[in-house]
């Protein structure tokens, strides 16, 4: 064995008996959290189906003055800017201003979708527009009117709640939700959410599988979070 192996075996083992060893010389690596990775009903109190009030939505004049350093856990935004989707034929402005599109005669599976407006420094963004769209259960639009249509702005944490029911399908799409969004002078981010297993998604050319939502079954009925990165 050579001088410069023989230093490399005896620093090795002295690195092992300090992690070993309260009284060696390195430190001890700090433990492990107790908890262990969060569990589906974890993750959907994270995102609990509690709608937010329409009257909680920040005024305009309040918008930009949450602080980093005040709002929730900064979620995870590696994916980049949330990929844009087109409009489609659909989108009619002026919607109402809600955050639950359900009536009292509408039809369908009900869904929470809950999450963040991130900005692409991974910041929640507060008083972020956000106005969806959507087929009803039958895959008809109202064209007419807003029934599955309204606009919300996110919390002082940058949070937004939508519910809704699952969409139907109608001609050449798989089940999807639209969605402009758009922080406080900001662009605006036009895309669609999509919902997994649906098998029309392989032959939907629109389709994104970056844009499915990660839908989950809980005690309140489906729930799904999904976080914006606008550009
Ligand atoms: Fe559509």
């Amino acid at each position: 064995m050579n001088v410069a192996r023989a230093s490399a075996l005896a620093l090795t083992l002295v690195l092992v008996a300090g992690c070993g060893s309260p009284g060696g010389q390195v430190a001890p690596p700090t433990p492990p959290p107790a908890t262990s990775a969060p569990t589906a009903a974890a993750i959907a109190a994270t995102h609990a189906p509690t709608a937010i009030p329409a009257t909680d939505a920040p005024s305009p004049t309040v918008l930009p003055s949450a602080p980093a350093e005040t709002v929730a856990p900064t979620p995870d935004c590696g994916g980049g800017v949330t990929p844009s989707l087109t409009e489609g034929p659909y989108f009619t402005p002026n919607s109402p201003e809600r955050a639950s599109l359900l009536e009292a005669d509408t039809a369908g599976t009900r869904i929470v979708i809950s999450g963040y407006v991130l900005s692409a420094e991974c910041r929640p963004v507060a008083g972020a527009l956000l106005d969806f769209w959507q087929a009803d259960a039958d895959g008809v639009y109202d064209n007419a009117g807003y029934r599955l249509r309204g606009h919300q702005f996110t919390d002082a944490n940058g949070r937004y709640v939508l519910e809704t029911i699952v969409p139907g399908l109608y001609t050449g799409r798989t089940e999807h939700i639209h969605v402009k969004v758009q922080a406080p002078g900001g662009p605006v981010l036009t895309t669609q959410l999509f919902f997994p297993d649906a098998p029309e998604n392989s032959t939907d050319r629109i389709f994104n599988a970056a844009l499915v939502l990660p839908v989950q079954e809980t005690a309140d009925g489906l729930a799904a979070a999904f976080d914006f990165v606008v550009p």
